[in-house]
């Protein structure tokens, strides 16, 4: 079968290796779409998180986020049939072909009939934004505000707006990324490079004995940080920024990966009696609250699909994926 096979950093290659084996109860699925992760990027660019991949003989096939048809069954299952248009989770998806193992049988979900492959392959990164945006607990009289406008962080304002009517304030660097926001229902956006973010949230980042006492409070209830600190990063991160403008007693829920740790005044997190949350993954319900979401139509991922590729341009796919002023999801329709 075709697939993009990872050997190494920044060396993804079209490839024609074995169609994966099922033993009884597996589902195969023909994978009809599959998106690139922002986990596959770190893989891409430094091989982080290569275990996300399925091992093959030379390298690896990476993609977790897809959808497609079944095609064959380890034997009969019950409520599975062939030529179901489903999602589910699994691993080695950027290839023609996906095992769904038997343990993992009831994640795999029906998609709208007029939901495509593509949107139904951003299941997973929604289910991402969900389980963040649930550590975020917005309330309808609260503000919160997403740093990052990539696909988890329009994901979270997209959760955030199905179910309450709290404030969302977005920003980024990228002006086609804060138009998106815009278009998906953000209350405001804000170009981190034109505006001072810290300043403008009324928050306060100087701390010393002085300001002990008299530390300025921000005017937003959450934060959170889509963004992380990649490798080169130079100046004050994401995180401490996000500290500084969120109130006192409110919450920063992490959701982005780090490539480097930033220095952060602890004494802010202390003194602001901030919630510092980690946010990783989703759990089973999270997933299937995601799916839910976007075949009922509360939630539209179509805007968020900014590139297809086939396989054989696999190389190009991830290259355009690492632009982020340009791409916001990237999907192979193998
Ligand atoms: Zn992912």
């Amino acid at each position: 079968m075709k697939a993009a096979v990872f050997h190494g950093p920044e060396d993804v290659r079209f490839e024609e290796i074995d169609p994966p084996a099922l033993a009884p109860g597996d589902v195969l699925l023909r994978v009809r779409a599959c998106g690139i992760c922002g986990s596959d990027l770190h893989t891409y660019r430094h091989g982080l998180f290569q275990q996300l991949g399925n091992p093959i003989e030379q390298g690896r096939v990476l993609g977790h986020e897809f959808s497609g048809e079944v095609v064959q069954t380890g034997g009969p299952i019950e409520g599975i049939e062939l030529g179901n248009r489903v999602t589910s989770i699994g691993m080695g998806a950027n290839a023609e072909y996906v095992v769904i193992p038997k343990a993992r049988i009831d994640t795999i979900l029906p998609i709208g009939d007029n939901i495509s492959f593509s949107e139904a392959a951003t299941t997973e990164p929604l289910a991402t934004s969900l389980h963040a945006a649930n550590l975020g607990q917005a309330q309808d009289e609260e503000v919160h505000l997403i740093m990052g406008a990539g696909i988890i962080g329009l994901g979270i304002l997209q959760c955030i707006k199905a179910r309450s009517k709290a404030k969302v304030i977005v920003a980024d660097l990228s002006e086609k990324r804060l138009a998106k926001a815009t278009e998906l229902g953000a209350d405001s956006v804000i170009n981190v490079r034109a505006q001072n973010i810290v300043k403008d949230l009324g928050g306060s980042s100087a701390f010393s004995e002085e300001t002990l006492l008299d530390i300025t409070t921000g005017s937003v209830d959450t934060v959170y940080d889509c963004a992380g600190m990649s490798k080169n990063f130079e100046g004050i991160s994401v995180l401490e920024q996000a500290l500084a403008i969120v109130k006192d007693q409110g919450r920063v829920v992490v959701v982005a990966v780090f490539e480097q740790s930033p220095k952060i005044d602890y004494n802010l997190i202390v003194r602001k009696g901030i919630q510092l949350l980690g946010s990783w993954a989703w759990s089973i319900e999270e997933f299937k609250e995601a799916a839910s979401l976007i075949r009922t139509g509360a939630i539209n991922r179509k805007p968020l699909i900014s590139h297809t590729f086939t396989l054989e341009q696999a190389s190009e796919a991830y290259e355009t994926q690492l632009r982020a002023e340009e791409a916001i999801k990237v999907v192979f329709t193998p």
